[in-house]
């Protein structure tokens, strides 16, 4: 049940997804529906709903995951800021029940979010 969405099927290699970076412990891809000039989702292979689903186990991963998001804001040429956004759940506004980080960038993003 867990592996069945879309984002199970990119890490399976079933659907294409824009692949920005890949490794053991995760992949990311560019978003299909962009909210900012770059906007990338980065996520682990390691079969994760939601955020509030992490555990101490996930300590090094998550880590892993921050890491490899300040090296593709480089590579991105995101020099100037960007923004990282986890949804958790209906009202955090997740919509793909798979743990990914948005990161975005190349506009000015506004606070409160919204
Ligand atoms: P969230 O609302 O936080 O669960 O984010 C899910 C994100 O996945 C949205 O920004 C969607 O545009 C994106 N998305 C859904 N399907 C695909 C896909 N096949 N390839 C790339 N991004 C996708």
């Amino acid at each position: 049940m867990l592996k069945d969405n879309i984002f199970q099927k990119i890490i399976d290699k079933e659907i294409p997804a824009k692949i920005a970076y890949e490794d053991d412990l995760c992949l990311a891809f560019h978003d299909i529906n962009p909210q900012a000039p770059v906007h990338v989702l980065i996520i682990p292979r390691k079969v994760i709903a939601t955020h509030a689903e992490l555990t101490d186990a996930d300590r090094d991963l998550l880590g892993h995951l921050h890491l490899v998001a300040v090296k593709l804001a480089k590579q991105l040429g995101l020099d100037d800021g960007y923004r990282i956004v986890v949804n958790c759940l209906d009202r955090g506004g997740q919509t793909v029940p798979h743990l990914h980080m948005h990161l975005m960038g190349g506009r000015a993003f506004h606070w409160p979010p919204g």
